[in-house]
């Protein structure tokens, strides 16, 4: 049987970007459960029709969750994570940022940087300062929809070319322990069960693979703690309310503390001309945005989500976050709401012939008009109306009587292992990074918390 020095497991940013620090060093295999990048599609491009990206398989194979997403890297060390924290160094978290965005650039990402201009960006912040909220400033590159695709093939090939072996269609089911060390994975493909073994082992599983990273960490003892979950609505406006912010940064990140409970709320998943897509999950529904290649809408919508962390004795987020979208659903009759927000703020249910009567006309049509208030906790609802006033000072009309409102949205996250600074966990020779292990939330996070496992893994083998 050969062993390797290292085995990868998930083919995601946080993988690659490991295997990019070990190529040519190491023996390396990266194993993913999902297909090589050419034979990927999403089904919404071929169908229009979206299953949600959590369910469809999308999120599975060589590149990861967002090689079907305009691939929009945030060059920030504390947007999708916080890599500050993580490695206990601000510089090296901006250093890493700089760092991953040039490997994309290499593979081929577009040189253009999307920073709005100077003036634009201070008289936005003191606009938002002014009504109590903070526009975060972002370098974005946009590698866009159309060339995600060729970015991730010359990553892959370069590191094919390096050694790194790949292995697809491959679902690893267990890790390997003896002695308090990890040495390999169980896999599981067409040909069987099979053991690989590895003198070390990076589990990057990514969002689609956290119910199994639960599992794995149960069943071995691995510490880990639970992390907040973000809970709230789907915001639709006209686009051109949004434009002029837009114009300036194509996904705005707001950040509001709220006045009543000091919550923090955001925006995020900001889709101009894009539409609202319901999103079923087992048990429950949700709501998502999208934007497509070849549609457009006149609307556009963001997500507005309120930041939940729970304590002792009730820590299980999920299971909270769970509850609370089962009572959404139920209210919704198994639809998503669909609200107007002049509706909430009086208290009183959006109906079909309000809905109807609204200037603006709903993306969404499978949706019940209802109450969000009968379906989110009080908090959260008293969160979003406060936030959206707040934020309808720095856009103007955001939160005008016939903005529309659907919930549940719900961002469920990993739970967060617990590593040194080069992501080994309590299991020796057991490294972790990205989304799957609650190490973070975007491409460039996941990319770097990557880089930095495929250090400490060098180190580990005294090839650093
Ligand atoms: C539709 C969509 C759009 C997005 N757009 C953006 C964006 O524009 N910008 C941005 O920064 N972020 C975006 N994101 C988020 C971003 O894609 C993720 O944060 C990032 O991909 C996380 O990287 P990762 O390597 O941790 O995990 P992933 O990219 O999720 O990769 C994990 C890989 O592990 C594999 N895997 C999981 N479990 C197993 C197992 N047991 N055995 C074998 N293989 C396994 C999966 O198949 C997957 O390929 C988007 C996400 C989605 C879903």
């Amino acid at each position: 049987m050969k062993e390797y020095d290292v085995i990868i497991v998930g083919a995601g940013p946080a993988g690659l970007f490991a295997a990019n620090e070990l190529k040519g060093r190491a023996n390396v295999l990266i194993i993913d459960m999902g297909k090589g990048v050419e034979e990927r599609n999403c089904p919404m491009e071929l169908t229009g029709v979206c299953v949600g990206c959590e369910r469809c398989g999308i999120m599975c194979g060589v590149g990861g969750a967002g090689t079907f997403s305009d691939g929009t890297l945030n060059l920030r060390p504390d947007i999708g994570g916080d890599l500050a924290e993580i490695c206990g160094d601000e510089e090296l978290g901006w250093w890493l940022v700089r760092y991953v965005d040039s490997v994309f650039l290499k593979y081929g990402a577009p040189p253009e940087l999307y920073k709005g201009e100077k003036e634009e960006i201070e008289e936005l912040k003191r606009r938002a300062m002014s009504a109590g909220a903070r526009f975060v400033e972002i370098d974005q590159r946009h590698i866009g929809s159309d060339n995600a695709k060729s970015v991730i093939k010359n990553f892959e090939a370069d590191l094919r070319s390096e050694g790194v072996d790949f292995l697809l269609n491959t679902n690893v089911v267990d890790i390997l322990v003896e002695g308090g060390k990890c040495k390999g994975v169980v896999i599981e493909n067409e040909s069987g069960k099979s053991l690989v073994m590895g003198k070390c082992t990076l589990l990057a599983p990514g969002r689609v693979g956290a119910a199994w990273m639960e599992e794995i960490v149960k069943k071995h003892g691995i510490e880990a703690a639970h992390a907040g979950i973000d809970i709230g609505v789907r915001v639709e406006v006209p686009a051109i309310i949004m434009d002029p912010i837009t114009k300036i940064n194509r996904d705005p990140k707001f950040h509001i503390r709220t006045k009543r409970y000091d919550d923090f709320a955001r925006t995020f998943c900001t889709n101009e001309h894009g539409f609202v897509v319901k999103e079923v999950y087992d048990g429950f529904v949700g709501v998502n945005g999208h934007s497509l290649k070849n549609k457009k809408s006149e609307n556009t919508n963001f997500a507005f989500l309120v930041h939940v962390e729970l304590t002792e004795p009730v820590e299980n987020t999920t299971l909270y976050g769970r509850s609370v979208a089962m009572l959404a659903t139920t209210i919704g009759g198994g639809k998503p709401l669909i609200q107007r927000m002049g509706d909430l703020r009086r208290g009183r249910r959006s109906t079909w012939d309000r809905i109807k009567r609204n200037l603006v006309q709903n993306t969404l049509n499978d949706v019940t008009p209802g109450d969000i208030s009968m379906a989110l906790p009080h908090r959260i609802t008293m969160d979003i109306i406060e936030g959206l006033e707040k934020l309808d000072e720095v856009i103007p009309g955001v939160a005008s009587d016939s903005t529309l409102l659907y919930a549940p949205e719900i961002k469920f996250y990993a739970m967060r292992i617990n590593v040194n600074k080069n992501m080994e966990t309590s299991i020796e020779n057991l490294f972790v990074a990205g989304d799957g292990a609650g190490l973070s939330r975007d491409i460039v996070n996941a990319a770097s918390t990557g880089a930095l496992a495929g250090w400490g893994i060098k180190e580990k083998l005294g090839i650093g």
